[in-house]
Order: C-alpha cells, then sequence, then structure tokens
C-alpha cells in the first residue's frame, strides 16, 4: 500500500494521536480518582447569592486571560495540565456526586465518549445523504426519546445542544401552526413557577415580553386553571390569538409537575399550541412514579427534554419532541440550495436540516446512544426511581432535625427536597445556612424563593452517584449549621 505523506504543518501521525489520546485519558482517570476519593469540593463557591465574595473564581478567570494570539506553539502536556489544573480547580462542580443545584448534570463519561466518536469523525450531520448511517443512529434516539415520552407514531424531533434552545424551537412552531389563522396579536401564557426560558423563547421568536401572560400557580406550584382560561377568555375579548400555553413537567423551583392533561385540553379547545416543558422531569416518565405525576404529557403538540438532566448525560444533550413531525418540518423547512445535495426527505431519512435551525453540525445522538446501548433502559429507570427514593428519605431525616422545617407543598414528584429554619422569618438566615453547607464542602445547594415562604434551601438529587453515604453526609452538615448558626444567635 501506498502511504501519502502529508505535509500540513497541522498534521499529527497515528503515534501522535494516540499519545494525544493516552495522555488526556491518563488525566481524566485521575480526575475521576479524585471526585470519587472526595478529594474535591462540590463546589468552590459556597455562597452563591454574594457572588462578588467570590474571588478565588475572578483570580482563576485573570490568571487564564489570553491577550496575545498564540504566536508559538504549546507542548500538549503542559496544555492538559493547565486544564486540569488552573481551569479546573474553581466554580462548581457538576461532576461531583455531592452536586445537588439547580438541576444537576453528572454527565456520564459514556456519553462523552459518544460525543467524542462523532467529533472525532467528524461527519456531516446536517442532510442524511452526507451519512445514512450516523443519521439513522441520531434517528434511532429520536425515536427513543419520543417512544419514552409516551409519543407514538407521526412523532419526531430535533436533537439540540440545550433546553432553552428547544423551548424556542417550541414557540417557533406553536406560531407556524397558527399562522394561517385569525389576525390578532399572540400571546403565550406560562405559569409563575415556568422555566425564564421560556420568556427568552418567546421574545427570540419575535413576541414582545408583555405578550407571554404569567399565570398564578396554587399551593402545590401548579398552574392555575381557572386563571388560565379566564385569561385567555379576555385576550381574546380583547383581539389576541393564544397561540400557546406551556406546562411544565417538573418546576426547576420545586419539582412540581402542572396538571398536563387538563392544560392540554384547555389549549386544545382553544386551538392553542400546548409546549410541555419537561427539561427537568421528561425522563422520569421512565418510572413508575413518573409516569403517574406526568399523565398527560402526550397529548402536548411539542415536548421538550433534557438528556442531560435527567438521562445522565453532558451537557449539550437536549431535543424537542414534537407529536406531528409535519408540524416541525413546517416550522424549520429550508428552501434549497445549489451548493447543497438535494433533499430527499424520507420518512425515516430526515434532513436535520429541515427539522432544526441548523446546517453545519455534528452527530448528536451518539452521546445518547451509546450509554442507552451499553447499558439497556432499565439501568436508567432503576437510577431515576433511586433518586426519587433519595428525595423522600432525604426529606424524612431533615424532618427529624431539631430547628428545621421541610417545605412539603406538594408530594415528591421529582427529586427536589425544600427546606428552611423553623419560625426562620429572616430570609438572611437561611441564606446563611445553605452557605454553611455548603462550605463543607461535601455538597453544594443553592436557595430558591417560593410563594408563601420566601427564601428556602433546595436539594435537587440528580447526579447518578448520588447515593445514601452523600445524603447522609448532608444531613451531617446540616444539622452542624443548624448548631452554628443557633449558637450564633445565643
Ligand atoms: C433547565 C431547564 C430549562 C433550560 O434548559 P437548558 O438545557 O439549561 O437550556 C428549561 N426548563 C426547565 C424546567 C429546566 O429545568
Amino acid at each position: 500500500m501506498e502511504d501519502f505523506v502529508v505535509n500540513s504543518p497541522l498534521e499529527l501521525d497515528a503515534d501522535q494521536v494516540r499519545a494525544l489520546l493516552d495522555a488526556t485519558t491518563a488525566h481524566l482517570i485521575a480526575f475521576r480518582a479524585k471526585l470519587d476519593a472526595r478529594e474535591l469540593p462540590a463546589s468552590y463557591v459556597a455562597d452563591s447569592l454574594n457572588v462578588d465574595r467570590y474571588e478565588q473564581g475572578r483570580l482563576a478567570a485573570s490568571g487564564l486571560r489570553e491577550d496575545e494570539l498564540p504566536q508559538t506553539g504549546t507542548e500538549f502536556q503542559v496544555l492538559l495540565d493547565q486544564l486540569f489544573g488552573e481551569a479546573m480547580t474553581n466554580g462548581t462542580l457538576h461532576p461531583h456526586p455531592g452536586f445537588m443545584a439547580h438541576v444537576p448534570s453528572g454527565g456520564l463519561i459514556q456519553g462523552a465518549v459518544g460525543d467524542f466518536v462523532a467529533r472525532a469523525v467528524n461527519r456531516f450531520a446536517g442532510v442524511w445523504i452526507a451519512a445514512p448511517g450516523f443519521q439513522r443512529i441520531e434517528t434511532n434516539v429520536i425515536r427513543w426519546f419520543c417512544t419514552m415520552l409516551g409519543y407514538g407514531e407521526g412523532s419526531f424531533g430535533y436533537l439540540t445542544t440545550g433546553g432553552s434552545l428547544a423551548n424556542f424551537m417550541a414557540v417557533r412552531c406553536a406560531l407556524t401552526a397558527h399562522d394561517d389563522k385569525q389576525p390578532g396579536p399572540a400571546a403565550v401564557y406560562v405559569s409563575t413557577q415556568a422555566h425564564f426560558s421560556m420568556l427568552k423563547a418567546s421574545t427570540m421568536a419575535g413576541l414582545p415580553a408583555e405578550h407571554v401572560r404569567t399565570i398564578g400557580v396554587d399551593d402545590q406550584y401548579r398552574m392555575d386553571l381557572a386563571e388560565l382560561s379566564a385569561r385567555i377568555a379576555d385576550d381574546r375579548a380583547a383581539g389576541f390569538r393564544p397561540v400557546c400555553v406551556v406546562g411544565t413537567a417538573g418546576t426547576t423551583n420545586s419539582g412540581a409537575v402542572d396538571d398536563l392533561a387538563a392544560i392540554a385540553r384547555i389549549a386544545h379547545e382553544e386551538g392553542a399550541w400546548f409546549h410541555a416543558d419537561a427539561c427537568f422531569g421528561g425522563f422520569f416518565r421512565l418510572t413508575e412514579r413518573g409516569r403517574a405525576a406526568l399523565r398527560g404529557i402526550e397529548d402536548a403538540d411539542s415536548i421538550s427534554v433534557d438528556a442531560h438532566k435527567s438521562l445522565f448525560l453532558p451537557h449539550g444533550s437536549s431535543a424537542l419532541l414534537v407529536k406531528d413531525r409535519v408540524r416541525l418540518g413546517d416550522a424549520f423547512e429550508i428552501p434549497g440550495a445549489a451548493y447543497l445535495p438535494g433533499f430527499v426527505d424520507e420518512p425515516e431519512l430526515a434532513d436535520f436540516a429541515s427539522y432544526g435551525p441548523e446546517l453545519s453540525r455534528e452527530i448528536r445522538g451518539l452521546t445518547a446512544w451509546l450509554p442507552l446501548k451499553m447499558h439497556g433502559v432499565a439501568a436508567f429507570e432503576t437510577t431515576l426511581d433511586e433518586k426519587i427514593d433519595l428525595a423522600h428519605y432525604l426529606a424524612d431525616r431533615l424532618a427529624t432535625l431539631d430547628g428545621l422545617e421541610v417545605v412539603r407543598q406538594h408530594p415528591i414528584h421529582l427529586p427536589v427536597v425544600i427546606f428552611k429554619l423553623s419560625g426562620a422569618r429572616d430570609s438572611v438566615l437561611n441564606a446563611e445556612l445553605c452557605e454553611l453547607v455548603c462550605s463543607r464542602g461535601n455538597v453544594y445547594l443553592t436557595t430558591t424563593e417560593l410563594p408563601e415562604h420566601g427564601l428556602v434551601v433546595r436539594a435537587c438529587i440528580l447526579h447518578h452517584q448520588t447515593d445514601r453515604t452523600v445524603v447522609d453526609r448532608m444531613v451531617d452538615d446540616v444539622e452542624w449549621s443548624v448548631r452554628v448558626l443557633r449558637d450564633k444567635e445565643n
């Protein structure tokens, strides 16, 4: 066989590629070993409210600032040391099993390997003809996600880098589905507990912010349906077009799930699109308890899901799922271009460029495909179930602590536990409680604000490695923190 010699200064030979990969692997293994040995804190930030106090992060960032273009090459090993050293040891650590802030994303390494393969082979996933094999694999993943969420024949979707983008695509679908109907300005309906990305999605899609109606919630933080109906009626009378109602399947604040079946009914009676924001809760539908809580989601016209949340994958793994494939195609259809191969959309081989906002992009499906194929879906179901059990366990244990109150406004459907100091009127004290717990380094929590309760401490359990040991340690830290606060007061 003839050997072609490449003279590009950018070319690496096989041995150099292997050396690159081996060195990277060694660093990754060492990093994971440190996490396993709990040598790293769940967060280098203890106080998430007053980040202006976070000098260490600012210093780390300024230490890495480089205004000059790199003029000469640097040894790979030196660069890796920088990535796994200076760049790593600051901020909040999502890969840590004690990370319980926001909505955790542990990031299965298997998923990262799938993503790595996709990028390393660098096939083009904009049109199916460019990589029919990989396209089919990505389509399989979309199909599996549809099945997991209860969608059947005729449904489809698009893998996005995040839930925010999926929500944006959903509003775009709602608007195009409505295009040829009555005149009048469009209105979108969300609850006070909806994720802020819905407002952003709507304004990005061209709606004025004030046309996004915020509906109140009941005592379980679910959208108030009477208020929704009344607001829609008022808007109709005022000449507005109700184009989209958004139900949340797992609010970021408290894990509450809207009455999706009822919202579906109301939205469809009004001829509006029903979008379910299931970024947090979506994949819990794999479990029995999740299925019960998310009842009605299969009636949604579109569903956004974050596999980087409830499927434990690395960031950048989300999807918009649409009940009727045609609606998705209508919203993102492209007119074609002479320099592209013909768009020859077939039922099972989609040109992704015709179903989403992008053209050139990597193969996305492998991030989910590899872990799902390696372990089978039951492993995910079991792990999700375990998280719900752990949330119950944590709530029960916290409830036994003196001076602490677990806020149980709703049954725990999704693994969020909310607590506060008993009788504390002062939100500063609850913020201090959160900071004290985080300062121990075992877990990272944040506070949030809930109607009726004000500032509360919030723990979201969704890292695949979070287990009883982690939770027990957290309870010890909470107990310790409550004591410190009490001693300080006396
Ligand atoms: C996280 C989240 C989003 C946003 O998703 P990203 O992937 O962070 O863009 C939207 N809605 C809900 C309910 C979420 O929890």
